[in-house]
């Protein structure tokens, strides 16, 4: 068998002495014949030398026959008896181009991530972050749940209870608010009913705003509003003492978030968005004067403009701490073009079922069109008459590369009947291909 691979045979009539080299010592260092057999040596160990034709076949396996180990685990059992050059790459190019693997294997190690943010303009209700709270008990009023509206730049939060979470009442509440603090620039939102409703997307087309929908499983990206959220909770648990009234309460929570100074920007929400001191609402000016104590003489004789521009450098500076932090426990993410072919992240639909054995990944798809900050719309692979195509938005972490056969395994001359492999199949159809024998050789390290 060794004696098909020509490179080996080379080896061996050095060593039985039918042919001669200036490489024989060296060769003899490395190998030795044991019962006819090729061995390497590496120590005092003797391996046998893996022939090319059957390489892919031993790979196999070691790694299909014995529940589709790693790398490392794979190289581990081969190198027990076995030997051939550039077994760790050979091993790796196996493993990418293994399909079972493709859909099973979740990369161990950090996520892949990255995190971005926008420049902020220091102008208060540019940008504004919407989203629902609730459901709370049915108020008198007939209210379950709250709108909370709050602008990433001076922090300053509107809410409104609210009967339902659909898009007219949504839509009605930024109205009011226009009407006092003009229309956003930008609006970004989850993908709750009301916001992915076509009222709304009308809304914002007619208003020409910017409408970002933040996907639903990438919490950071609606951090704000999340912060926010957690702390009408608490003003509400605390202070509500009719569980049926806890709506009437809403004017004074919003008061006092947007009279509390702000940790980021160091000024209360009021201070920056108002260039005159508001009266107080709440009657205990006692605590509100514990709340800013921490003012500084300098900055409470800055001018609006000047506290503006403060806060937008101690938010950024903000923003840049979280993205190294971020950033330093991702791993960078890996870049796709278009027509890339790849698998994405399965998430089971909840059946009340165990998806333990259920795919990890499903696909191919095809990278269709590539977005900013590492996200890429992914198609299906060819129209399926009577279907529709299906396409969606994913980010690089829930993607991998489709399994591709490796030139360094496809080192076999291609039969002559067979034409350009189909894409999808490159792998399925690996094995017939790969198992016939063949002359072609690799050269020895
Ligand atoms: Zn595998």
């Amino acid at each position: 068998m060794q004696r098909q691979d020509p490179v080996l045979k080379g080896i061996i009539d050095v060593l039985s002495g039918k042919t001669q080299s200036t490489q024989e010592s060296q060769l003899k260092t490395d190998y030795k014949l044991k019962n006819g057999r090729l061995m390497r040596r590496l120590g005092s160990d003797l391996k046998f030398v893996v022939p090319n034709p059957v390489r892919w076949r031993v790979v196999r396996s070691h790694h299909d026959d014995v529940g589709h180990p790693g790398c490392e685990k794979t190289l581990a059992r081969l190198r027990d008896y076995f030997w051939f050059p550039m077994m760790r790459r050979y091993v790796k190019s196996y493993l990418a181009s293994c399909v079972e693997c493709c859909f099973n294997k979740i990369p161990t190690g950090k996520r892949e991530g990255k995190m971005y943010f926008e420049e902020i303009e220091p102008i208060p209700f540019r940008c504004l972050h919407i989203d629902h709270l609730g459901p709370f008990p049915r108020s008198r009023k007939g209210n379950y749940h709250i709108i909370a509206i709050s602008d990433p730049f001076s922090k300053y939060t509107i809410l409104r209870a609210v009967r339902t979470t659909n898009a007219k009442s949504v839509i009605a509440l930024l109205i009011d608010v226009s009407a006092y603090c003009g229309l956003p620039k930008r609006i970004i939102s989850d993908r709750g009913s009301a916001f992915t409703a076509k009222e709304f997307e009308q809304y914002c087309d007619r208003n020409d705003i910017l409408h970002i929908k933040v996907p639903v499983r990438t919490p950071r990206a609606n951090g704000q509003v999340e912060r926010a959220n957690q702390t009408i909770l608490s003003h509400l648990r605390c202070s509500t003492e009719n569980r049926h009234e806890w709506d009437t309460l809403l004017p004074m929570v919003q008061w006092s978030l947007n009279s509390q100074k702000h940790s980021t920007t160091g000024f209360t929400p009021n201070r920056i968005v108002f260039d005159f001191e508001l009266r107080d609402v709440i009657a205990n000016r006692m605590i509100q004067a514990l709340n800013n104590e921490n003012d500084t003489d300098t900055e409470t004789t800055l001018t609006s403009i000047e506290i503006r521009q403060k806060a937008a450098e101690r938010i950024m500076n903000e923003k840049t701490r979280w993205k190294l932090r971020f950033d330093a426990k991702h791993k960078s993410p890996t870049t796709y073009e278009e027509g890339d072919l790849v698998v994405v992240e399965n998430v089971p639909t909840a059946t009340g079922e165990s998806h333990k054995l259920e795919p990890k990944y499903k696909g191919p798809y095809i990278i269709s069109k590539v977005l900013r900050h590492d996200r890429y719309v992914i198609e299906d692979l060819a129209d399926i008459r009577g279907r529709r195509r299906y396409s969606s938005v994913y980010t690089s972490d829930k993607l991998k590369p489709w399994c591709y056969l490796n030139p360094e395994i496809d080192c076999y001359e291609e039969s002559d009947e067979n034409d350009e492999p189909e894409i999808g199949s490159i792998s399925m159809s690996g094995e017939a291909e790969l198992s016939s024998p063949d002359t072609e050789s690799t050269t020895l390290p």
